[in-house]
């Protein structure tokens, strides 16, 4: 089934503001609501209200939404891999992030804040991009994340120096409204303060009347050992701070790995191509193979075949909450050698005349080729 676009399904232009996804996508979820859609409708009213929370998820999200903008679905959907991934790889759903809007509707949270809507804030998310080693050994990093401090000029008020915060007499202050609709009488948030239960006349300068600026912290982040493409790592408190007192949102560490020269991972196993001689293929011997520990050698048995894999045990990788350490495969690439002298030549030909003369024991999977080709052509 292909998606619809997102910003089709809220009916906003692909430049729209975050006020006017959220307006949009309210609407939506009012009308779709399973509370107010039963029987008959309540199908294609879930269907309907899903979407649109999704979309919204999806476009109220700066990261995601960009991610979308460029890559379309396959950008921000965990199912798909976008081209280089746009950094969306592995995102869940946040629910979280969708708690506020919902609360915000019906009647939700309330608590401190004077009895005004008091709404968590928003969850972060960084991507960070390790190697292969940093994975498996686990590493210490500090990033940069924004923050958000108390705005010095206003000193938090959002109100010009010398001014000063009113009251909003819409909602007498409480930061809700109560409207109805039908038999339904909702709780809505006071659109004139926006929940907040004030009017700022003049808004400061410096914070756009927000009463907080935003800044940059450094935050140390241990990623764990045995950790993978596409998991995340919570550090609890440090999304987007909340409204009215509501707790801060939680930030995302979101990990790609890099691509490794050698080898390519598969859960806790590794796998690497080893390129052996064609004599060293026939006559056996032992050959050196790379692990992430360091050099080790395997013994290949005279008479290799190309596509040969041998395992070393515990020589993968210890996933994060794994006992025991994966494997490591390596898989034999038999090489033809290239370049070759007269001298060369005429001696893989006497060697090719002489492997002639011992017919089919020489080959393998010759015997059986030539009867499968038989049978394909009677
Ligand atoms: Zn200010
Ligand atoms: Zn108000």
């Amino acid at each position: 089934m292909s998606k619809r676009d997102f910003y089709e399904v809220l009916g906003v232009p692909k430049n729209a503001s975050d006020d006017e996804i959220k307006k949009a996508y309210r609407k939506l979820a009012m009308k779709y609501h399973p509370d107010r859609n039963q029987g008959d409708a309540a199908k294609p009213a879930e269907e309907k209200f899903k979407e649109a929370k999704e979309a919204y998820e999806m476009l109220s999200d700066p990261q995601k939404r960009t991610a979308y903008d460029q890559f379309g679905h396959a950008g921000v959907d965990p199912n798909m891999r976008g081209p280089g991934g746009a950094g969306a790889e592995g995102f869940g759903g946040f629910a979280e992030a969708f708690g506020d809007i919902f609360g915000d509707m019906f009647g939700g949270r309330r608590g401190a804040g004077g009895g005004r809507q008091v709404y968590r804030g928003n969850d972060l998310s960084y991507a960070m991009e390790i190697t292969l080693e940093e994975a498996a050994k686990g590493k210490e990093a500090q990033i940069r994340i924004p923050s958000w401090e108390n705005c010095e000029t206003c000193h938090g008020s959002g109100a010009k120096p010398g001014t000063s915060a009113k009251t909003c007499t819409t909602c007498s202050g409480t930061g809700t409204v109560q409207m109805r609709q039908g038999f339904f009488s909702v709780q809505q948030t006071c659109p004139h303060c926006r929940g907040t239960g004030k009017i700022i006349p003049e808004p400061c300068t410096t914070c756009h009347g927000q009463g907080r600026v935003k800044k940059q912290k450094t935050l140390e982040v241990k990623i764990p050992a045995g950790i993978d493409d596409g998991m995340r790592i919570r550090s609890v408190g440090n999304g987007e701070p909340g409204t009215n007192g509501g707790p801060p949102g939680d930030l995302y560490i979101e990990i790609r790995l890099k691509k490794h020269d050698i080898f390519e991972r598969d859960g806790d196993d590794l796998h690497c191509q080893v390129p052996v001689s064609f004599i060293t293929a026939a006559l056996g011997g032992e050959i050196e193979v790379p692990t992430l520990q360091g050099k080790a050698a395997i013994d290949i048995p005279e008479g290799t075949q190309a596509g040969k894999q041998f395992r070393l045990r515990g020589k993968g990788i210890k996933g994060v909450r794994a006992s025991y350490p994966g494997d490591l495969y390596c898989h034999i690439v038999v090489e033809t050698p290239v370049k070759l002298t007269e001298h060369q030549r005429k001696l893989l030909r006497e060697l090719e005349d002489s492997l002639k003369k011992g017919g089919g024991k020489h080959s393998p999977s010759g015997e059986s080729w030539t009867d499968r080709l038989k049978n394909l052509f009677t």
